[in-house]
């Protein structure tokens, strides 16, 4: 007799919620049979899930989200100086470094960091978009806002070298951040003195 385990739909979604950040297999069982539980749970969760996919995508620029047909506050924002770009690894750093009011150039989300174990290589990050943002647009001075782990300072390097080779300056934030730990980590404070303090690389 073959073991016995939960209807084929269940799996699928319990399969699909494993592939999400920070959740194994035991995690993936409890958020599936919680939606199912009480009633109501799904609807608004597949109600939203589709809005996103329907409503929001990644601007082609900057690389943060906007709504499908808007025009993205950050790369064309009046007051920002377009000759300073802030390369992040993630969306969520773009938040972190506004809120700390440190920074009024543009941004350039990568999408990650270079990590030979974990199979990401320099084509799974955004690294051709900002070549291409320098070379075509009047950028002066690229600062690598990247966390300060192996895989952080393993990015900042390869992007140096080929910032460099395109005749742009080149910034790294100043030390205080959180040693190995990415922008998460940071305060507001330490993020507005890292940026301002930045030193050329
Ligand atoms: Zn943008």
């Amino acid at each position: 007799m073959p073991a016995l385990d939960y209807p084929p739909p269940l799996q699928r979604l319990i399969a699909q919620v494993r592939t999400l950040p920070g959740l194994g297999p035991r995690s993936a069982e409890r958020v599936v049979l919680w939606l199912l539980q009480g009633g109501g749970r799904v609807e608004p969760l597949v109600d939203a899930l589709q809005h996103l996919a329907d409503r929001v995508e990644a601007c082609g620029e900057c690389g943060f989200f906007l709504e499908r047909g808007q025009d993205c506050v950050l790369c064309r924002g009046p007051k920002r100086n377009p000759r300073l770009v802030c390369v992040v690894e993630q969306a969520a750093d773009v938040l972190r470094l506004e809120r700390s009011g440190a920074f009024q150039g543009l941004y350039h989300v990568l999408g990650g960091k270079l990590s030979p174990l974990d199979n990401v290589t320099p084509e799974d990050l955004r690294i051709e978009p900002l070549l291409a943002r320098v070379k075509t647009r009047q950028v002066e001075e690229v600062i690598l806002a990247v966390g300060s782990d192996v895989e952080g300072e393993a990015t900042a390097g390869y992007l140096n070298d080929l910032l460099r080779a395109e005749g742009v300056a080149v910034s790294r934030l100043a030390q205080g951040l959180p040693a190995g730990g990415g922008l998460d980590h940071a305060d507001e404070l330490t993020l507005y003195q890292a940026l301002s303090g930045r030193r050329r690389l």
